[in-house]
């Protein structure tokens, strides 16, 4: 694929029809100003504010569904992307409006993040999360930690108060609690769907994505993905992304998927895009997803969209890597896109956009 005659025309970077208004046109500034100027102030003054949230993708289908579980989906979509972008549209940071997204989505049930975090081999739950800021390339993450109500905070204080990007276990846990993070007990993360999930396949070495048992497939039909994320652009040009999960069914050995993972699951450089991921973890680690599309947009100067496209509907494919992304821009475009049959997903913008959708 040959990105870079996008990035000679000036093309629009983003997907679902979004549009750069003439006024942000740089090519009508810089005959005045110089692209370069203009372009700065075009980022830094006139940013489109937009954010977009995950709560994971699969084989999500609508006979599947039934109308109540489907619009407490969709409500719970609505309130993630009502909490972050409340504070875009107060003029406040993107990093502050993902992790106030993921938090919505961590304390409801329905997802596979905080409180509706799916069993482990050991039936227990163990977490994962991670935030990046793309204005200063700081992050923080968490993996594999127990009875932290909110993982995404947690990965949110490494990153603001420690001198460490990547904390896991005990040790994390140590450090949420002289944070004076939230905990909770077990009983707090116990769901009923869950747990019949993880009895459908507890006795067995499968892990929830894996298709070769009959069991198995039974399974994905009911409970697909459901890690949760979210990225934005701020009135700055500011982006920044964040991810949390609960990993996969009857995962073990402390297995870590890519959620936690810079560069994999989670990515934001303002140069480029931010990136939340959700789908089978394994297959995100090794294509290194989030900052492929990254890379993509800077070396080879594809738009979001382009590389979005490439690294999910490509690149993932020929190693079956079921699964989607959500990205931003330092312009507010943005771009949700998935492999797999369906996706809980949300993007709101100051352009007027406001969608929600779970099916292809
Ligand atoms: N990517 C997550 C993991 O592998 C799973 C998901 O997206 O639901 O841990």
């Amino acid at each position: 694929m040959r990105c870079r005659d996008f990035a000679i025309s000036f093309g629009v970077a983003g997907s679902a029809n979004h549009k750069i208004p003439q006024s942000q046109n740089p090519t009508i500034p810089s005959q005045l100003f110089g692209y370069f100027w203009a372009k700065k102030i075009i980022n830094k003054a006139m940013s489109t504010f937009t954010l977009a949230v995950h709560g994971g993708a699969g084989t999500i289908l609508k006979e599947d569904m039934t109308p109540e579980l489907e619009k407490a989906y969709l409500d719970g979509l609505r309130t993630a992307l009502d909490a972050g972008f409340a504070i875009l549209a107060k003029g406040g940071s993107s990093i502050d409006a993902v992790k106030a997204s993921v938090i919505m989505l961590e304390d409801n049930l329905l997802f596979n993040a905080g409180r509706g975090s799916v069993f482990t081999k050991k039936g227990i739950h163990e977490m994962d999360a991670a935030i990046m800021d793309g204005e200063t390339l700081n992050a923080g993450a968490v993996a594999a930690v127990s009875n932290i109500r909110n993982p995404v905070a947690l990965a949110a204080a490494i990153m603001q108060n420690s001198d460490h990007v990547f904390l896991s276990g005990d040790g994390a846990s140590d450090f949420a609690i002289k944070q004076g993070m939230r905990l909770e007990p077990d009983e707090y993360f116990f769901s009923q769907f869950r747990y019949d999930q993880w009895k459908l396949i507890r006795d067995s070495d499968n892990f929830a994505l894996d298709h070769s048992t009959d069991r198995v497939e039974a399974l994905m039909k009911d409970k697909k993905f459901g890690t949760v994320g979210a990225v934005a652009c701020d009135q700055k040009g500011n982006i920044a992304a964040a991810t949390s999960t609960g990993g996969m069914t009857n995962k073990k050995y402390g297995r870590i998927g890519d959620s936690p993972i810079i560069g994999s699951g989670t990515y934001a450089n303002n140069k480029t895009c931010a990136i939340s991921a959700t789908g089978h973890g394994e297959m995100f680690i090794r294509a290194v997803a989030a900052y492929d599309v990254s890379a993509l947009m800077e070396y080879r100067k594809c738009s979001l969209q382009q590389a979005m496209d490439e690294v999910v509907n490509k690149k993932l494919v020929d190693i079956q890597g079921e699964g989607g992304m959500i990205g931003v821009d330092a312009r507010g475009n943005f771009a949700l896109i998935f492999n797999s049959a369906g996706m809980y997903r949300g993007v709101r913008s100051s352009d007027g956009t406001d969608e929600i959708a779970i099916y292809k």
